[in-house]
């Protein structure tokens, strides 16, 4: 009997070219037998003379796998079989469970790039090309089994030349679902604001002509619209600014190479080889000081988020006609990108829309990461996680559990655990917008179907009025409450593959999250595992008058914490230089004192907000996280010198370490009175948050012995926090862990309460 193997590999190795890339490796080893998909991944039966030509097929196989697949596992085993005549790719088997391997959004390849650009070939300029390889995928799936008629694209009949390609192995467009051409595919479509028609035979030609005269383009893409405008054009950045009520968050920057792009920031090979990558993600990367665009692309900022072309209509656009375009996602302030057609929400802001005839089925946004150094290596971290990244999903030993998690409020996921995989939703947004909440109903909708799953636990945050929580409380299945910042610690660990017997101490600096003793926690040294945790240590409480209002308005919370350092009204009105009158402080220190709609809170977000606010660098947050942002930038320097920062206090109650920044807020306010720059006392005050985050991590091993320190929440998007916390550490023997691949923001909630309920066995 000839010897046979059966081989069997798992990951996402469906829908991205993998049988006839099997069947490729197999004709050039003269290897006969067959591969098909089943519900577990791809299995071959590869049967030769020689077993180390197999083990030579098995090897080449798993190395030069199709771009978009990634394998989890490779087995084989040798089985009896009658001899084969050849090679072949037979249809799928399988109850259609393979639904789990839907491979993310991939950006145009390099050989339909060349194609796009080659006049003799027959998709010439054709905005909608795409292969086996490359195009939309995740935002075009409706149901399971991966195949055309379940994708958006079933509304399109294949011409002969597309359905001859689609069914040659040997065609890099072998059941390329989303397969197109100019005789059968999508068109564009550009309206302008009296919702007319007014598209020529060569759109990209007119869409061109119209940024070029100033105006707003909203341009559909893979995961919703973006609106593009030419960033060199001042006049056309306010005006979209203005209609955006977008004041200073800064836009993305679009780009045809890296090449172009070093034009106008500096950028690393490391930064290079993230903007190349194939989820093509938004990098955040530093301004070069020469750069001529205008100042309303990123003001007060010193980086630019910056991303390279992703589809053949970005390479169409820009190719020759610009060096950069700004591309911000298309969304009223608050909302979710917007993904249908909807002229009349699209041309409040646009004055053209560029639209197509290929519908989208789920939403993603531009997904955001950038460089950190970490233990003198460069690492990266993800801030906003969505096109290119989802539905890739970790693995899990746990088969029995499923179990839907819902996350927090302000930036939403949802996360599915089922048959041993933990998958977190693309970026949803701020509930508390009734459409972001009706696009969060539609994500967990659009995954019960596609991968036919049926939660029987669901978690979600305690918080007693986050919607998500009251979303999972009125599920008629049982649920598990998660603290918000166990459930950060959660996900880093769960990320870094740390075990469930190791108690860690979880560092979580955030803007908000509901503690156990019903206050806003956001600045907590928890102690523990999955499964359980105490609060070792946190940062002293402090009010907020006015409540949620104050996100925005950091002057008062400013003035609060001013209040509680001296002890007296008179002390800070004597000593503080602000825009609040003397009546609005007197106003809020009565707030305060008869505790109206004054809740405390630990949150180290706030904390950054106050110093930013005391030395008048920022007093209002026109977007999130923005005061802190401008703190940083402030200070030139990245080195951290923790002989250089100001006092605090650290005391010892029931069973706490409490951190008090009284004496820190003085000595800012101080330095400030006397000149000292912004940038001297934003460097001095990082170096005192360091410093008490390598005290008290020093206090706690002391005591309790843990030695393994996890960091999450927003703040830790700071990036001399993250770097110097890493660094200082590391130095005194703390094994250190942090978030690379899932965000240290309020994204990776969801994740972390199912890694809460997986591992708290
Ligand atoms: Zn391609
Ligand atoms: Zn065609
Ligand atoms: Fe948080």
């Amino acid at each position: 009997m000839t010897p046979t193997f059966k081989i069997k590999i798992t990951g996402i190795v469906q829908g991205v070219g993998f049988r006839p890339h099997v069947y490729r490796c197999a004709r050039s080893f003269g290897i006969k037998g067959y591969v098909f998909n089943n519900d577990e991944g791809v299995i071959v039966h590869a049967q030769s003379e020689h077993e180390t030509i197999v083990k030579k097929f098995i090897q080449t196989i798993t190395d030069k796998s199709p771009a978009l697949s990634k394998i989890d596992s490779v087995s084989f085993e040798k089985i009896d079989a009658k001899k084969y005549s050849d090679f072949s790719i037979i249809s799928s088997e399988g109850s259609g469970q393979r639904g789990h391997v839907i491979p993310p959004d991939a950006f145009v390849c390099d050989e339909c790039c060349e194609e796009l650009f080659d006049p003799n070939n027959r998709r010439y300029l054709y905005p909608f090309i795409n292969c086996m390889h490359c195009g939309p995928r995740y935002t075009i799936v409706k149901d399971i089994p991966y195949d055309r008629p379940n994708t958006t694209m079933h509304e399109f009949q294949m011409c002969h030349e597309c359905q001859s390609e689609y069914e040659n192995p040997l065609d890099r467009r072998f059941h390329a679902q989303p397969i197109a051409c100019p005789s059968c595919g999508p068109e564009l479509t550009i309206y302008d604001r009296d919702f007319e028609n007014i598209t020529t035979d060569y759109p990209v030609l007119k869409m061109v002509e119209l940024l070029k005269e100033g105006n707003i383009l909203a341009v559909k893409g893979v995961g919703g619209y973006h609106l593009m405008v030419d960033p060199y054009n001042t006049d056309a950045l306010r005006k979209l600014r203005e209609r955006k009520k977008r004041d200073e968050k800064p836009f993305c920057l679009l780009f045809e190479s890296v090449e172009k792009c070093e034009s106008f920031c500096e950028l690393t090979d490391f930064e290079r080889a993230l903007l190349n990558s194939p989820e093509r993600p938004i990098v955040l990367v530093p301004k070069l000081d020469s750069d001529d665009l205008s100042e309303l692309v990123a003001p007060n900022n010193t980086n630019y988020g910056v991303m390279l072309a992703y589809t053949p209509l970005h390479y169409l656009i820009l190719k020759n006609n610009f060096s950069c375009l700004v591309c911000t996602s298309a969304n009223v302030t608050d909302r979710p990108i917007i993904y249908e057609d909807d002229l009349e929400t699209l041309l409040q802001v646009a004055d053209y829309a560029v639209t197509h005839n290929r519908k989208i089925h789920t939403f993603t946004d531009d997904s955001i990461v950038r460089l950190v150094k970490a233990w003198d290596k460069n690492e990266y971290q993800t801030i906003r996680r969505s096109r290119g990244y989802v539905p890739k999903r970790l693995v899990c030993s746990n088969n029995n559990i499923e179990l839907l998690s819902v996350g927090a409020e302000l930036k939403s996921t949802v996360c599915m655990v089922k048959n041993g995989s933990i998958m977190l939703s693309q970026y949803i947004g701020d509930l508390k917008n009734l459409e972001t909440y009706n696009s969060f109903k539609e994500v967990i909708q659009h995954i019960k179907k596609l991968y036919k799953f049926e939660p029987k636990l669901v978690a979600c945050d305690l918080h007693p009025d986050f919607i998500s929580a009251n979303y999972a409380r009125e599920l008629d299945i049982p649920l598990i409450e998660v603290q918000h910042h166990h459930a950060h610690m959660c996900a880093c660990m769960l990320e870094n593959n740390i075990d469930q017997n190791t108690n860690v101490i979880g560092i979580i600096f955030d803007g908000m999250g509901y503690g156990t003793d019903g206050k806003i926690w956001g600045g907590e040294f928890l102690l523990g595992n999955y499964k359980e945790f105490t609060r070792a240590a946190h940062f002293d409480y402090f009010p907020l008058p006015g409540g949620d209002a104050s996100r925005k308005k950091i002057n008062i919370v400013a003035f609060a914490c001013l209040l509680k350092a001296y002890g007296n009204i008179d002390e800070v009105m004597k000593n503080w230089k602000t825009s609040l009158t003397e009546e609005e402080m007197v106003l809020y220190q009565k707030m305060i004192d008869t505790n109206i709609n004054s809740p405390l809170t630990s949150s180290v977000g706030r904390i950054f907000d106050v110093v930013s606010a005391i030395i008048g660098l920022c007093r209002f947050s026109s977007y999130e996280g923005q005061a802190a942002i401008i703190l940083e930038q402030a200070m030139k320097s990245s080195h951290c010198d923790l002989n250089e920062s100001y006092p605090y206090l650290i005391s010892f109650q029931n069973d706490q370490y409490l951190i008090s920044l009284n004496e820190t807020y003085l000595s800012i306010l101080n330095d400030a009175n006397i000149g000292l720059s912004p940038e001297i006392i934003s460097w001095r005050f990082h170096n005192t948050i360091v410093k008490i985050i390598n005290d008290v991590c020093i206090l706690i091993r002391e005591r309790k012995g843990a030695n393994s320190v996890v960091l999450s929440g927003g703040c830790f998007q700071n990036k001399f926090l993250l770097e110097s916390t890493i660094q200082v550490l590391n130095k005194n023997g703390f094994k250190v862990y942090f978030q690379r691949d899932y965000p240290a923001n309020d994204g990776c909630i969801s994740l972390g309460q199912a890694a809460h309920v997986l591992y708290s066995k």
